[in-house]
């Protein structure tokens, strides 16, 4: 089905960075939000940024967000060092084709990875991106409406 993931894992620390290399992926762009970051937190967790840091020996990494909140902007570009495009309007692609143009970054040398099938894998999609679906990376925490939500939203990807 469209919305169809090429990966669909529990969390980002299952991807297999030497499969994404033989397939000649040079650029892993991160949803923010529940995907390396838990949600409105403001702050990588240390396991996260030490796993950041090993990817980025390898591929140029990036974070795509929907976030406009400028004060959760500000925080966040305060502890990255990596490229940030925030207000991105996935699924929409005109602004994170612009900035891929910007790097030099062809969609098919790119895999984006998120926590949500109707944004960031329909947007990845729709560049032409290979995708990568993970569970919130507080999955185990969140409540039982929000799980709920993602759930049903899961089910759009089945085939
Ligand atoms: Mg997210």
């Amino acid at each position: 089905m469209f919305l169809k993931p090429d990966y669909n894992l529990k969390s980002i620390y299952e991807i297999n960075l030497e499969e994404l290399k033989s397939l000649g992926i040079k650029a892993i762009l991160f949803d923010l939000d529940s995907t390396i970051m838990a949600s409105k937190s403001g702050c990588y967790s240390e396991e996260t940024r030490n796993w950041l840091n090993k990817v980025k020996e390898s591929f140029f990494v990036a974070v795509i967000s929907n976030n406009k909140n400028p004060k959760y902007i500000q925080k966040v570009q305060n502890i990255s060092d990596f490229p940030l495009l925030f207000n991105a309007g996935k699924p929409r692609v005109r602004r994170t084709k612009k900035f891929l143009k910007n790097y030099d970054l062809p969609p098919k040398e790119c895999v984006l990875v998120g926590d949500r099938p109707l944004t960031d894998i329909l947007c990845g999609k729709l560049l032409g991106c290979k995708t990568i679906l993970v569970d919130s990376i507080t999955a185990k925490t969140e409540s039982k409406v929000v799980r709920l939500v993602r759930a049903l939203e899961r089910c759009s990807i089945r085939k």
